[in-house]
């Protein structure tokens, strides 16, 4: 059980560099190859498209966004930067026959998942999200804030269209928006939970801490789809952050839960990086496996934190998001230090 402690102006300082070092900013806006029609954000089908269901799972936006449509009902999961939220509501129904029935989930509450919240969850019927998500994207406050002023110029800089900047610009003037009660899911539960839906059985499940202390899955069963957050980055390497009860060991248990709920053909959702099938959860397991085996061997050794950091091992071959492998590294080392 983590404490939870309202994060220090240089810890919520650190974060967002964190966060924001996971968008890179790439022009994929200018990209019409999967732009659904009428659409303002990048939306793309699933590796086996499934009827209303899309996916928005560009490294360049933050966490990967799910929207399933079914019936007039649109259930949206995460809701990336904050400078995303009112196209991502737009969209929403735009991608649902102009449908305003949305209910909203969030994977975990890092604020590249939740920093739309604010601009979705007031429109939204239902939303949800693990119990210790809700102090920690309460404490997000300004860090959604300050994403929201700077997005029509990131936007702009990364090639969007006119009318997306114009979204960006509508979150920017809307900061008084950004409040505790706009951005707090009104649902949330400890182990797992049933979503609100009229036609499509949707759960959600918590396996204890993992990549954060809140993380959870989205499990639509009648379609085999499962949204991981970020239990599993995709191609890339995982982003830790100890201070949100990040644990290896718990997130390999966390992974290894998500396994049984597949078979070979549930199509996997991962936080960032390209859908694909459950080999995307196996990977992510022996990735996590193989970093405690070998950080546990320098500690054995003697080796100083430091050097570890710096190592590279075969499995980290070719995978993006280099730039936070140290941190892996280091969370590992003082996990097993412990
Ligand atoms: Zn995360």
């Amino acid at each position: 059980m983590t404490i939870q402690s309202p994060l220090s102006r240089r810890e919520a300082l650190k974060l967002i560099a964190a966060t924001s070092s996971l968008a890179i900013t790439a022009p994929v806006f200018a990209s019409s190859r999967s732009r659904s029609a009428g659409a303002l954000l990048p939306w793309s089908d699933l590796p086996t498209p499934v009827k209303g269901f899309k996916v928005i799972a560009d490294l360049s936006t933050g966490g990967n966004t799910l929207l399933a449509t079914h019936k007039d009902h649109a259930i949206l999961i995460d809701t990336k930067f904050a400078s995303y939220g009112p196209a991502l509501l737009q969209d929403a129904r735009t991608l649902n026959n102009d449908s305003t029935h949305l209910t909203t989930i969030n994977t975990h509450h890092h604020g590249d998942h939740t920093g739309g919240n604010a601009f979705l969850l007031p429109h939204a019927k239902h939303s949800y999200a693990q119990h210790n998500a809700v102090p920690r994207i309460q404490s997000q406050l300004d860090q959604a804030k300050s994403e929201a002023e700077s997005g029509p110029e990131k936007f702009a800089n990364a090639g969007a269209s006119e009318e997306l900047i114009a979204f960006a610009h509508q979150a920017a003037h809307s900061l008084d928006l950004i409040t505790k009660q706009a951005v707090t899911p009104k649902h949330t539960f400890e182990d797992s939970a049933e979503v609100e839906h009229p036609t499509t059985p949707v759960s959600l499940h918590h396996f204890g801490a993992g990549h954060t202390d809140n993380d959870l899955i989205v499990h639509f069963e009648n379609h085999n789809i499962i949204h991981t957050g970020d239990l599993v980055f995709a191609g890339l390497h995982p982003f830790f952050f100890p201070a949100h009860g990040a644990t290896a060991l718990g997130w390999i248990n966390s992974l290894q839960a998500v396994y049984k709920r597949t078979d070979k053909h549930t199509q996997i959702i991962p936080g960032h990086g390209q859908p694909g099938d459950r080999s995307l959860i196996t990977n992510q397991i022996n990735y996590l496996e193989q970093l405690v085996e070998q950080v546990q061997k320098q500690i054995d050794a003697g080796t100083p934190k430091e050097t570890v950091a710096e190592m590279h091992w075969d499995f980290m071959d070719g995978l993006g998001f280099e730039q936070i492998k140290s941190r892996a590294i280091n969370a590992v080392y003082d996990e097993l230090s412990q």
